[in-house]
């Protein structure tokens, strides 16, 4: 079924999207604010993508079992455009995200965009978790044939095809995932995301005895050396710190990543734990360690821009949005997801407001901001919202 607008477009009424990384999770919460039914898929087990945290588990020296929670994606949320700062702040109000202002470690590069980021509570994944909140969702579904007929948009990942057909398939991945699933219907967007060159990022995360002196920065930018980001994922706001314990997060820079892409993860992890140590200017004894391997981290710059940052075709009722239209990480999710949602609803373009896109999408409303309007109406007794929280090992 689809809507018929005054000029003759159709808007559809159920769309699928593919992928829950924060351009599936914004532009799902954005649709469905605007009327649509929106059902997520995912790969993996949870929301979030590269808004990632994972849970460590080892046993320590004691034989006790001990558990972690790191951030091993994005560092933070920053923002340069006015869409994206009313987002950070209504975000930020509704305790959605918290403000990071980190202590930068000595003699390292300036942080830039990073001196004054936002991070989402109690952890990276949560903020997708609450745009999809009230959205429904197939997890470890990792689609790989998109199919079309007189009924609609059928979603398949391997032998499973999810059981009704969508009016519009709307796909929120990195560009070469994209590709072989949009190739059939359209390949010349197909061929255009497999040129987009994103950077690859090895990650170490892993909990050791607290240093002594203790340490008092929270982000690091070495000058040289394997290592781009230095994080102490402990102390950012919102996570659990614990005695005797600091909890690093290592990203190394893109070079170094791409000449060491294939290489047993191990063999990476020996490498990053001693550019590390060497950073710090002494040993550090782990507790428990490993290294994660980002094939696609983050966008280059796309040589050639399209005029808009994201595709719809209306007719077919086929979308692609991501990061890799800006290149501005997650702000630029944000707004190929903005552009997309404004396409897909047919409302008008602005190509020379950069941004004004994302302005359009609709802010977070919480559940909690909702109730308390029906309690101040004395529709509802007060009540207390409670924030969902998911064990989520992500893959590349
Ligand atoms: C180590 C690291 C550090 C970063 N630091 C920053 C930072 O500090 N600031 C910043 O702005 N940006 C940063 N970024 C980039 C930022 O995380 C991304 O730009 C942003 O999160 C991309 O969101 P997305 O929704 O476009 O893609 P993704 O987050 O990649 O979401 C895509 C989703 O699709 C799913 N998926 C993939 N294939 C399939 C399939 N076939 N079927 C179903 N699901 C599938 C994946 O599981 C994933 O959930 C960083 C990234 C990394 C890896």
């Amino acid at each position: 079924m689809c809507i018929l607008t005054g000029v003759k477009r159709v808007i559809p009424e159920t769309v699928a999207i593919i992928g829950a990384g924060f351009a599936g999770s914004a532009l799902a919460c954005a649709l469905t604010k605007a009327g649509l039914t929106a059902h997520v898929f995912d790969k993996s087990r949870g929301p979030g993508g590269r808004l990632a945290s994972r849970r460590l588990e080892w046993i320590d020296r004691d034989g006790r079992r001990c558990t972690a929670r790191l951030d091993h994606g994005a560092i933070g949320l920053s923002a340069v455009t006015q869409g994206f700062k009313d987002f950070i702040d209504q975000a930020a109000r509704e305790h959605w995200l918290a403000e990071w202002t980190p202590t930068p470690a000595p003699g390292g590069l300036p942080l830039e965009g990073h001196a004054r980021l936002h991070v989402p509570v109690p952890d990276m994944p949560s903020l997708c978790r609450r745009l999809l909140s009230d959205i429904s969702s197939t997890w470890s579904f990792a689609v790989d044939r998109l199919q079309h007929d007189a009924s609609g948009w059928w979603i398949t990942a391997g032998d499973q095809r999810h059981d009704t057909p969508f009016d519009a398939v709307l796909v929120a991945l990195p560009p070469q995932q994209a590709a072989p699933l949009i190739s059939p219907h359209r390949p010349d967007w197909a061929r255009s995301a497999s040129i987009v060159s994103m950077h690859p990022c090895w990650t170490l995360m892993g909990v050791a005895d607290s240093l002594e002196p203790a340490i008092d920065w929270d982000l690091g930018r070495p000058i040289s050396g394997p290592l781009g980001w230095v994080v102490r994922s402990d102390r950012k706001p919102g996570r659990t710190r614990i005695a005797g314990q600091d909890h690093w997060v290592a990203h190394a820079r893109p070079g170094w990543s791409r000449q060491h892409i294939e290489q047993p993860a191990g063999e990476v992890l020996t490498s990053m734990q001693t550019a590390l140590a060497g950073y710090l200017g002494q040993p550090v004894q782990w507790q428990h360690c490993t290294a994660h391997r980002w094939r696609y981290a983050s966008p280059r710059a796309m040589k050639a821009k399209p005029s808009r940052p994201s595709w719809w075709d209306p007719a077919l009722g086929l979308g692609v949005c991501g990061d890799f239209f800006g290149d501005s990480g997650i702000e630029g999710a944000w707004q190929s997801a903005g552009s997309l949602h404004s396409a897909v609803l047919d409302l008008p373009f602005d190509a020379a407001a950069p941004g004004s896109e994302g302005s359009r999408m609709p802010l977070p409303i919480t559940r909690s901001t909702f109730m308390k309007t029906l309690t101040a109406c004395g529709a509802v007794p007060a009540t207390a919202a409670t924030a969902q929280t998911m064990t989520d090992e992500k893959d590349e």
